[in-house]
């Protein structure tokens, strides 16, 4: 089998999204509250998020905020979510997830 952490590591958001579609429930769920863990410390920490009154996390999964309106700058690129999972997008609170974002993109062309 050819190495699975090197094919991972250079696949796009896409090809991710459809390996992870045939996880467990079990690790979809643990994946999930990984995104919440590392978000804390990321959109926790973002002026675009901080004051605003925002509790909820994890917006490049869940998508946008109804809290969050103006943008201050994103910290999503030096977060280890976005690395792992080839985030190509920033602002996911203001512009949606990250599928809404690649779906986007497909309509473009
Ligand atoms: S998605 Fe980006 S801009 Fe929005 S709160 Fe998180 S780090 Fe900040
Ligand atoms: S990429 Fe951004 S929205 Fe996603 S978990 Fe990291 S900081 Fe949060």
């Amino acid at each position: 089998m050819a190495n699975l952490e090197e094919s991972w590591s250079t696949a796009t958001f896409e090809d991710k999204v459809k390996i992870m579609a045939h996880m467990s429930e079990k690790d979809q769920k643990r994946n999930a509250e990984n995104v919440i863990g590392f978000c804390k410390d990321y959109c926790g920490k973002c002026p675009t998020y901080k004051g605003t009154g925002e509790t909820k996390l994890g917006f490049c999964t869940l998508g946008k905020s109804s809290v969050i309106e103006e943008q201050k700058g994103c910290l999503c690129s030096q977060c280890p979510i976005s690395r792992t999972m080839s985030l190509r997008w920033d602002h996911y609170c203001t512009q949606g997830s990250a599928m809404e974002l690649s779906e986007a993109e497909k309509h473009q062309i």
